[in-house]
């Protein structure tokens, strides 16, 4: 069997970018993959400003103390330019209003008090105090976001904040998804005997869609060579890439194996995962084709281990990796010669420390485990877990 880590590093290494790129309003560039660097035409913030309503001021101004009271000869709103200070005043300066020419501080107007039309400073604040300074955020020059990065929004808010209004993106993925077995119904219609309902389609579109990417859906397949060389053509001459579920075991009515291999080329790994294990990966007319295995938690934990690092890295994604964050066990397990995806709750402890507990129903068919799962906590091959063990774990609910 093979290492998850070595079929990661395979794939990753096959994996190429042939997207175009398009440019796009910000807010159409959500959840994409960013093309080119964005970098910084302005100081943000551009100038100086306060953090806080109160009174600006000179702090070195020798004839101002604590407990003195001085006249106000400005009001400065946030969005106007105040007049130059003079010593000995004040300019009342209220939050993201720029420092008037002269004042370096601000004492906020909790610490003042006004007496027959002075203001009295009960606390003198020290040079810079309250406020931001001039590229306090970003440096004019500055590389504000690299190439690869998928955009979240608060990356949209700040290339926002140095005027950029459009980007370069790369254009979405389309994936073929197919659904192979003849036991499988479409929801609603009825379920005849010895029938299932095609949940995996649902799973694997939701988690495509989470990526930016699009779907082509190549339906439902039964299990014969004829229907599936013919989905796997009509997603070929369609899709960036094909993924199906089911059909990739070593059964006699596993059809997707061998009508990859006369279509194109194709490597059939037994990958050291549980809950997984048969996994395919090939090529249809040059198409790339991944085979998840069947079963529905199966299918979702090898989409997320597997498949999800190498369709990031082919929409041109820099960082591909699943965010894993370390937490205590609330579970006992012995080793296995497979790595073993648990589906777990990460929630504090009674210590307060982030611990997981396991659903009771590990079964690769019970996908009421993955919903109530908010992680999936990694035990390695050869890895005994004792309650309270660090384990690694990757949140999948969000
Ligand atoms: P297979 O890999 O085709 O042998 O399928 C393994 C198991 O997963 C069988 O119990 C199938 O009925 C089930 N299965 C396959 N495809 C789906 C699907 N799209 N939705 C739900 N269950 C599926
Ligand atoms: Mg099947």
């Amino acid at each position: 069997m093979t290492p998850v880590d070595e079929v990661i590093a395979k794939l990753l290494s096959m994996a190429n970018t042939t997207k175009q790129v398009e440019r796009l309003d910000l807010t159409d560039a959500l959840d994409r993959m960013l093309a080119e660097d964005i970098i910084a035409s302005v100081d943000v913030p551009m100038a100086a400003n306060s953090a806080m309503d109160g009174y600006a001021l000179d702090a070195s101004d020798l004839q101002m103390q604590a407990g003195g009271l001085y006249p106000v000869v400005d009001r400065i709103a946030a969005g106007y330019v105040g007049q130059p200070l003079q010593p000995g005043t004040l300019s009342r300066i209220f939050t993201g209003a720029p420092l008037p020419v002269g004042a370096n501080a601000v004492v906020i107007q909790e610490d003042t008090a006004l007496e027959s039309g002075l203001v009295r400073i009960k606390t003198m604040p020290s040079l810079g105090e309250n406020v931001r300074p001039q590229g306090q955020d970003v440096i004019r020059g500055q590389t504000v976001m690299t190439a690869g990065r998928r955009l979240l929004p608060q990356d949209l808010g700040l290339i926002a904040s140095v005027g950029v209004s459009r980007v370069a993106v790369y254009e979405p993925l389309v994936i073929g998804l197919m659904s192979t077995g003849d036991e499988l119904v479409e929801p609603p219609d009825p379920l005849g005997p010895g029938k299932i309902y095609n949940s995996n389609h649902f799973t694997l579109a939701g988690l495509i869609r989470r990526l930016g990417m699009q779907v082509y859906d190549l339906g439902l397949v039964a299990d014969t060579p004829e229907a599936t060389e013919r989905a796997l053509l009509k997603g070929a001459s369609s899709a960036d890439c094909i993924i199906s579920s089911g059909g990739v075991s070593v059964g006699e009515e596993d059809h997707v194996r061998a009508a990859v291999e006369r279509l194109g080329r194709l490597e059939l790994w037994r990958i050291a995962i549980k809950p997984g294990k048969p996994m395919a990966f090939g090529q249809v007319a040059g198409v790339p084709f991944i085979g998840l295995p069947g079963n529905p938690v199966s299918s979702f934990v090898t989409f997320m281990m597997i498949a999800r690092p190498y369709l990031l890295s082919c929409q041109g994604c820099a960082d591909p990796t699943l965010f894993s964050l370390y937490a205590r066990a609330g579970f006992a397990s012995k080793a296995g010669n497979r790595r073993e995806y648990w589906r777990v709750q990460l929630a504090p402890g009674s210590m307060g420390e982030m611990t997981v507990t396991r659903h009771p129903q590990q079964g690769s068919g019970v996908m009421s485990s993955v919903s109530w799962a908010n992680a999936l906590a990694e035990q390695d091959i050869g890895q005994d877990i004792a309650e309270g063990d660090w384990l690694k774990v990757y949140p999948i609910a969000f």
